[in-house]
């Protein structure tokens, strides 16, 4: 069986430059997603006032970020668009409605830093999907149920965020030992992720969420992938599990 789905916790921009137990992790798991149609990516960074789909034929490569070196700035994913693939998600997704951008975003590098070591060539199609800022948690529970059927059409879908992710509690003297509070929670989605993924927001009643989920976006990704999952039956896999400077997770799954 070939691997149709997942989430990868991305971390730092710099995963895009290095070479870790992450990243080995990210390209492995090239090879098992066969050669997809196309590849669905839900970011963290595309968190804005709509859903919508990248639908250009060529999606530029998008440096939202600052502060990092000159070699980061100058990584390109060339990727090719799927505009007709991102048709048929917005089709499958309706009644929601989810715009078609053709001019707008185009590849940022929730998706690139973990693409380039996944699909290192650059030559299957990329879709991105935003996360809708002004809807509640339920209904991205709901796009994310709704994006199951892709998975039959050859589209790999994958969320790129991170289960934990606290920019302020961020500790650079920890490289990869997590405070409590994120190995608790951590744990807590894992077991939820791999057992039943169908009760994914029973997290947000967890008493570590408002410090490991202080803002949604990289979460939310999660919550698409665990919907998705619970969708398909499916039982997730952990790809690779571990902590990122005390107060983000690095936990990554597949189906
Ligand atoms: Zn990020």
């Amino acid at each position: 069986m070939s691997i149709s789905g997942g989430f990868i916790g991305h971390g730092s921009p710099m995963n895009t430059l290095e070479r870790n137990r992450f990243t080995d992790a990210w390209r492995a798991l090239g090879p098992k997603l066969g050669r997809p149609r196309a590849v669905l990516v839900v970011s963290a960074h595309w968190y804005t006032n709509a859903t919508l789909l990248t639908a250009m034929e060529q999606p530029r490569t998008i440096h939202d970020f600052y502060g990092f070196p000159d070699e980061l700035f100058a990584v390109q994913y060339p990727a090719p668009g799927a505009p007709d693939v991102a048709q048929l998600v917005a089709d499958t997704v309706k009644p929601r409605w989810a715009g078609l951008d053709i001019d707008g975003w185009g590849l940022d590098h929730g998706t690139w830093s973990v693409l380039v070591h996944v699909l290192p060539d650059a030559d299957i199609p990329v879709v991105q999907l935003s996360l809708n800022a002004l809807q509640p948690i339920e209904y991205h529970v709901d796009i994310g149920t709704r994006l199951a059927p892709l998975l039959d059409e050859g589209i790999v879908v994958l969320g790129s965020g991170n289960v934990v992710h606290n920019l302020r509690r961020i500790d650079w003297k920890r490289a990869d030992e997590p405070f409590d509070w994120n190995r608790r929670f951590d744990e807590a989605a894992t077991e939820i992720a791999t057992e039943r993924p169908g009760d994914v927001l029973e997290l947000t009643q967890h008493d570590d969420y408002a410090l490991a989920v202080p803002t949604p976006d990289h979460f939310l990704p999660f919550v698409y992938f665990a919907a998705l999952a619970a969708a398909r039956g499916a039982r997730p896999e952990v790809l690779v599990d571990g902590y990122s400077l005390g107060s983000l997770s690095m936990t990554s799954f597949t189906i």
